[in-house]
């Protein structure tokens, strides 16, 4: 167990005037945190030095955030292949490994080196958020093993001077139990989970709001939150607590409270959101994979790819921090391809084709005729008495859903499409 802090070394942790910065000063905040990061991470960690000098580019070359672009993205790919050759870290450890206080293995596998500092950047987010507060007792239903999950949450909870219940997942029944019992405050978990218990105890015959004394839920981890954050604020009269981060590099960005994205998290690490095909920093609201670097003395991850794809928007948010936010995760690199100019995210071609209860199968396929693309759709479907304007309709859907009209949609036989079939087909490069 690690010890709680007292109430003077918790305010200590947090400086909302650096969250609210004037742009310029940020910038500079974080330029000079960045330059002197890159030295420190060069110097240390083998596998930093490696990717700089395979590319060329000195510590002193990276002044400004923009100048992270002269250095490739490190994949999560590439991390598993490091950590393979050079195990366990693959030449990111800053420190030795027994100075750490947990080591996380996630699906990969992949090795997750967590230091004191990453428990501290949660303890902070939560101070900062103002929940949970010393005293409160936590349902924590997450996973206990391997992935920085429930462990991790126990971490920081204990260091908030919480009560912790360490329900792990499953067993709806006596989390509900467990709630009701222990007068639970705040309860950590992913929100269908959440959902579930909470739809548990209505069927139990509880009254959520007067039989029980939960305030705060946490949503993290999740693409749908936001459906469900509707539902935990507006039926349940909770407050709802929300962050975007991975296993590699914990929370990287949160949500301040007002439920309109994902602030970067300036004292952790620094986000960039780039092409994933050019690795260049893209425009406001268009859409490109997170790549962090942390700010870390202990695992110093240099512009690594996160996998994930979302587009930010860099306005002072109504909060006064000036951070950029996230304003959304919308897939997976691999899950999209970019087509006249566009992205298409697979997560966008299945919600288009959810309106057709006809279409069984679909199948995007690009082609090049002469140097322009084209996009045709196959589709296995029932019951089509007029085919033309069924492919119509199909397209004025995608334009919706996705700005692109098809050029073709072909109907195919059913069983024309193998059971493991790809949603995407990219001819264009072959
Ligand atoms: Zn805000």
């Amino acid at each position: 167990m690690k010890r709680p802090l007292s109430a003077e070394q918790l305010a200590a942790l947090y400086d909302e005037s650096k969250e609210k910065l004037p742009k310029s000063e940020r910038a500079r905040w974080l330029d000079d945190r960045l330059a002197a990061q890159v030295s420190f991470a060069y110097e240390k960690a083998p596998a930093v030095k490696a990717k700089f000098d395979k590319a060329g580019v000195a510590p002193s070359d990276i002044k400004t955030v923009k100048d992270l672009e002269k250095l490739p993205v490190t994949t999560k790919d590439e991390l598993v292949k490091l950590q393979a050759q050079d195990p366990p870290l693959g030449g990111f450890l800053a420190v030795p490994l027994n100075s750490l206080s947990r080591v996380y293995v996630s699906p990969g596998p992949i090795y997750d080196a967590w230091g004191d500092e990453r428990v501290m950047a949660a303890v902070r987010g939560m101070v900062r958020s103002g929940w949970p507060k010393p005293g409160d007792v936590c349902l924590v239903a997450n996973m206990y093993h391997m992935v920085p999950a429930g462990l991790f949450i126990t971490d920081v909870l204990d260091m908030i001077g919480c009560t912790v219940v360490p329900a792990g997942i499953g067993q709806t029944e006596l989390q509900v139990k467990l709630l009701k019992d222990l007068q639970v405050s705040a309860i950590f978990s992913f929100p269908s989970f959440v959902m579930t218990i909470l739809q548990k105890a209505e069927e139990m015959g509880y009254d959520v709001k007067k039989d029980f004394n939960i305030k705060y839920v946490t949503g993290g981890g999740e693409r749908h939150i936001q459906v469900l954050r509707k539902v935990f604020e507006e039926k349940y009269g909770l407050i709802v607590g929300d962050g975007y981060g991975t296993a590699d590099l914990g929370t990287v960005a949160y949500d301040c409270g007002r439920g309109e994205g994902y602030h970067y998290d300036d004292n952790e690490c620094v986000v960039e959101i780039v092409d994933p095909d050019t690795g260049k920093q893209v425009e406001p609201m268009e859409v490109g994979e997170v790549v962090v670097t942390l700010l870390s003395n202990v695992y110093p991850l240099v512009r690594f790819g996160t996998g994930d794809l979302a587009s930010y928007v860099d306005e002072t948010c109504a909060c006064g921090r000036s951070s950029p936010r996230i304003t959304k995760i919308l897939g997976m690199v691999g899950e999209h391809v970019r087509v006249k100019g566009m992205f298409v995210h697979l997560r966008e071609l299945d919600e288009a084709m959810s309106k057709f209860q006809n279409i069984s199968k679909y199948q995007l396929v690009l082609k090049l005729e002469g140097h322009k693309d084209q996009v045709q759709l196959n589709v296995e479907a029932d019951d089509v008495p007029d085919k033309n304007q069924f492919a119509e309709q199909i397209s004025a859907r995608c334009q919706d859903v996705f700005k692109l009209r098809m050029d073709d949609v072909q109907f195919l036989p059913k069983g024309t499409l193998p059971e493991d079939y790809k949603k995407f087909v990219d001819t264009r490069w072959g």
